[in-house]
């Protein structure tokens, strides 16, 4: 019998995970399948109780559920301890499971080396939170403006960074905000400070407007896509051990979601 991992998510329609997934799974030769998941707020703890039972190894956790993973996680990486949310469940042969966050190093690997040393986030949500974490962590000078600058503070104070309603100049700059998840979105509002690299965790079917800006402009950019690539690779190394193949996860993750 195959071994099972997902995304639990609600909606996770959307969701690439399970191409990009299916593809590692397959240039590795492992007899894994990878599935989507929805399931609602009020479902999720019985449903990942239930998994291991079913073959499930391991999930991974999306929208709006990073929070309940973190709280119903038998035990927690220091990453996702830290971050206070869980975008990784791993089910252990003793029942506990573990959970960890892949958004923060999955970001830190799409960025590359050498990492800018100064980074404004904007956004004070879970993504904004995660990158946050991870660029001071990685000893950047980490900056963080939100529309409502209340979660911005608060972001700050919990993470031990500045944050600012007005932002100077930052060598990085992250959009976490949702902000270009319909191709129209206006970036109308955001400080777009002068950044030679560019990172926008928001991806979709085309290019969008984050990205479209910073190409414009001249900066590297680094998509969300390869982002998603790269937290999604070391899931998948938690779960098998393996060396994931990231060419084959990246050349899956722009197919057509099915
Ligand atoms: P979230 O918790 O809902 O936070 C959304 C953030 O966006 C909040 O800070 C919100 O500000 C801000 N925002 C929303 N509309 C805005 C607007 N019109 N102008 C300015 N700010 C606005 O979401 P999340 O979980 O942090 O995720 C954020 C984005 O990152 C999503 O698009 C998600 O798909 C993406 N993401 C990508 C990856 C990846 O692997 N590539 C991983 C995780 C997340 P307020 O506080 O003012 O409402």
């Amino acid at each position: 019998m195959s071994a099972l991992a997902g995304v639990l998510g609600f909606p996770v329609a959307h969701s690439r995970s399970p191409q990009m997934m299916n593809a590692a799974f397959a240039e590795l030769g492992l007899d894994w399948r990878y599935l989507k998941l929805p399931v609602p707020p009020d479902r999720f703890e019985e449903t990942v109780r239930a998994l291991p039972g079913s073959g499930y190894r391991g999930v991974n956790v999306t929208i709006p559920h990073k929070l309940a993973a973190h709280d119903l996680a038998d035990e927690l990486s220091d990453t996702a301890g830290a971050i206070g949310a869980v975008n990784t469940l791993t089910f252990g042969e003793n029942g506990r499971i573990a959970g960890d966050n892949t958004d923060a190093g999955g970001l830190l690997d799409a960025l590359g080396e050498p990492l800018p040393p100064t980074a404004l986030v904007l956004g004070a949500g879970g993504a904004a939170r995660a990158a946050a974490w991870a660029l001071a962590h990685a000893g950047a000078d980490v900056t963080v403006w939100n529309r409502t600058p209340k979660g911005a503070a608060e972001l700050a104070g919990a993470l031990g960074v500045a944050a600012s309603e007005r932002p100077g100049a930052a060598e990085l700059l992250v959009n976490a905000t949702s902000v270009g998840l319909r191709p129209a979105d206006s970036l109308d509002g955001l400080p777009l400070v002068d950044a030679e690299v560019v990172v926008d965790l928001v991806y979709g079917a085309g290019q969008t407007p984050f990205a479209r800006w910073a190409e414009e402009r001249g900066a590297r950019l680094v998509d969300g896509l390869e982002v998603l690539v790269r937290q999604g690779a070391r899931s998948l190394r938690l779960w098998t051990g393996q060396v994931p193949p990231v060419d084959s996860m990246r050349r899956a993750v722009v197919q057509p979601v099915v």
